[in-house]
């Protein structure tokens, strides 16, 4: 088949697209130190008597202007897309991307501590290299530089993260090598296109080719989009000059290099078993330790333990998107595809984000409604159910995650699919009128009875949606066993052990600062539904209403960075800065600040020992699915002296964990009295409710949720 590309390709209209450094010329230890050497430039120049030529790179405006102006017949495209230089002019393809210099700050202050390590700053990315970071080093720089990374990707949604080989890139998803290919084809329309490349960049230009087109990886390490692959760089020389000479009909050319065929990605996964969720969590990069959260690694333990395959989007936009990368050699195996440009907001950041999560959470005056973004999320729902039945058997078993996903089960069933459906909610129910307010609420409501599995994380959210079909699709629809409970819950001995485990910096400054003052704890994802607002009033009405605590009580709230593309989320922001300003300014003396406010995230090891540092944690939302940080508070504790935790009767976890100091978040008064008697409550107590929390902790673990709803799902 490629043999037959190739030779077919000797006569017709042609485009190359060729990245650089590691296809045209071999790699060297600093971007600076690759040469451009005469052979590269001769053969471009041969190239370009016998087909159209772009070059498309990695590199810097100021790596590639000297030789676009050595080579006006040859297109460029620098910074990924970037930058565009045509008749030897290059010119800026998109404005530099300023909010980036706070990163490349903060990822500079990183590499002055670890020799060797390099930033590289171009328009609208910026990049860290290790790979001339000594290896002792490497493991430290590297996770601080994801952290860092992370977070700072959590309020800048229009920027991704690539992982290389050896080095972690930001840059914003505007800005890839697939433009290339638009750019190129709207040039020449009738053109085939060729596109080498060695690494994960080129992969933008593989996924944009169209099926009359031919995409040579170089190098056999990693997996690939193209459809073929070559050795190395002799050999990607060895190719175009062959192609030169073939289609100049010079006799006595080299011959044509080795060309592998890659194995075509296999659609089908054998598997029996397939998760599928709106994303699925980031790969583990190469030998490399990757934190995932409690869900993840759940999932994660249960698709080996069941031999499944987990489906997701990439967390990329790319057009034409929706194709499936199937990866079996991964522990899960993994299959995730691009979402298509304008999903991010009309599916994910629209009907998903503004108009069912706060519906779910009993907010119907946060909710909006628009028709476009009800069509995106049908039409999404649609693509992912194709993707499943593509992907396994008709007779396998389906386990859909969460609410991005309620209509999958009807559109599988009405492809065919014959095996069994699942659907966990991670997030509540709401009662009926809330429901109904919904102006797509039957058509949900049906399509949600086509899984077999319909599981909710307590008896409450599970009764309002019977009470919904009941009184909105009508009675009698539910089947038996349909409806499930499964708390979900966290890996306690890990949070135990890290509890434990001796202080953190963080942890220990921390102490520091609070003295023999008693510490109260919020730990949150800023959202509106988390309460944070509500806690912070109550807060500073114990501080009137009980003034003895003036002075005696510090409390700490971390804020988790999230969704700051939505404006609400903004908004709470600064609503949550000006409260805290408040407060410090109305009760704060010289050696005492009440609120310290923190808007960052933390690795759970130093989270636990936040946790068993704090005398009383204030775990209010006004309305959460279960709400995880009540149970690796818990977890965390020192048992002999246990904090206390003061608990919204609106988080699912209130269901179980009736031990706990029950709250109502949205009576500010009596949430000072709880907290004045949370801060006053005897060991004695305190260890007494701990015991019962604990019981019901180690009991419903993240383990025994996954394997429960599966046993449910697995068997009839
Ligand atoms: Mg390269």
């Amino acid at each position: 088949m490629i043999t037959e590309w190739f030779n077919d390709a000797r006569t017709r209209e042609l485009t190359l697209l060729l990245d650089m450094d590691g296809t045209l010329i071999p790699f060297a230890a600093t971007p600076e130190e690759a040469v451009v050497d005469g052979v590269v430039v001769e053969l471009l120049q041969g190239l370009t008597e016998c087909a159209h030529v772009a070059v498309v790179s990695g590199r810097t405006e100021a790596m590639l202007t000297d030789v676009a102006a050595r080579l006006p017949a040859v297109y460029f495209v620098g910074e990924h897309g970037a930058w565009r230089a045509e008749q030897g002019h290059g010119a800026p393809v998109y404005l530099p991307s300023v909010e980036l210099d706070e990163l490349e700050a903060a990822l500079r202050a990183l590499a002055a501590g670890a020799p060797g390590a390099i930033i590289e700053r171009k328009r609208c990315s910026v990049c860290l290299h290790w790979r001339q970071v000594p290896p002792g080093a490497r493991e430290a720089l590297i996770t601080a530089a994801e952290s860092r990374v992370e977070e700072w990707l959590e309020v800048h949604g229009d920027f991704e993260r690539l992982d290389g080989v050896e080095n972690v890139e930001v840059r914003h998803r505007a800005v890839h090598k697939g433009t290339a290919v638009q750019w190129m084809r709207a040039r020449f329309p009738g053109a085939r296109l060729l596109a080498i490349g060695d690494d994960v960049t080129d992969e933008d230009l593989f996924a944009s080719l169209g099926p009359d087109d031919l995409g040579v990886a170089v190098g056999h390490g990693r997996r690939t989009r193209a459809r073929a692959r070559v050795d190395g760089v002799p050999e990607v020389r060895a190719l175009l000059g062959w192609l030169r000479a073939s289609r100049l009909n010079r006799a006595g050319g080299p011959p044509m290099p080795t060309v592998y065929q890659v194995g075509a990605v296999s659609a089908r996964a054998p598997q029996r078993l397939l998760v599928v969720s709106n994303r699925l969590p980031a790969p583990p990069a190469r030998g490399r330790h990757r934190e995932v959260g409690g869900l993840a690694s759940a999932l994660e333990l249960a698709l080996r333990r069941h031999e499944g395959v987990w489906l997701g989007w990439s967390g990329r936009d790319r057009d034409p998107g929706l194709a499936i990368d199937l990866d079996l050699d991964a522990a899960p195996p993994r299959a995730h595809f691009d979402y298509p440009t304008g999903w991010r907001t009309s599916f994910y950041g629209g009907f998903c984000n503004r108009s069912l999560w706060p519906l779910m959470h009993c907010m119907p005056d946060r909710a909006r409604y628009v028709d476009e973004e009800w069509h995106a999320y049908v039409e999404a729902n649609r693509a992912y159910a194709r993707l499943a039945s593509e992907l396994v058997e008709p007779d396998a078993a389906v386990w859909a995650q969460d609410y991005h996903l309620l209509l999958v089960g009807q559109e599988l069933r009405q492809r065919g699919h014959t095996g069994r459906l699942g659907m966990f909610l991670h997030v509540p129910f709401p009662p009926k009128d809330v429901f109904d307010t919904m102006p797509w609420a039957r058509p949900i409501l049906t399509a949600m009875l086509d899984f077999d599995v319909l599981g909710f994380h307590t008896h409450g959210w599970a009764r309002n949606f019977v009470d919904c079909v009941d009184q909105l699709v009508g009675p009698g629809r539910i089947r038996p066993g349909q409806i499930g409970v499964f708390p979900i819950g966290t890996d306690p001995d890990r949070f135990a052990a890290a509890g434990a485990a001796a202080d953190r910096a963080d942890v220990s400054g921390m102490r520091l600062v609070s003295g023999d003052r008693k510490l109260l704890l919020g730990v949150d994802r800023l959202d509106y539904s988390k309460g944070i607002p509500a806690r912070l009033e109550a807060f500073a009405r114990l501080l009137e209403l009980f003034p003895q605590w003036r002075g005696q009580v510090s409390f700490v709230q971390v804020s988790v960075p999230s969704r700051s593309d939505v404006p609400e989320y903004a908004e709470l922001r600064d609503k949550v800065e000006h409260l805290v300003g408040r407060i410090n300014g109305s009760f704060g003396e010289a050696d005492w600040v009440p609120v310290r406010y923190l808007y960052r995230s933390y690795e759970p090891d130093v989270l636990a020992q936040l946790y068993r540092a704090a005398d009383v944690a204030i775990v209010t939302p006004l309305r959460d699915g279960m709400n995880l940080v009540a149970k690796e508070f818990v977890a965390a504790q020192d048992p002999d002296d246990p904090g206390v935790m003061l608990l919204s009767r609106f988080a699912g976890a209130a269901e179980e964990m009736t031990a706990a100091l029950l709250t109502n978040p949205w009576h500010i008064d009596g949430m000072a009295a709880d907290l004045d008697v949370a801060l006053r409550m005897p060991r004695d107590e305190r260890i007494a409710r701990h015991r019962q929390l604990a019981e019901v902790v180690w009991r419903d673990t993240a383990e025994r949720w996954a394997d429960s709803f599966l046993d449910k799902l697995l068997t009839k």
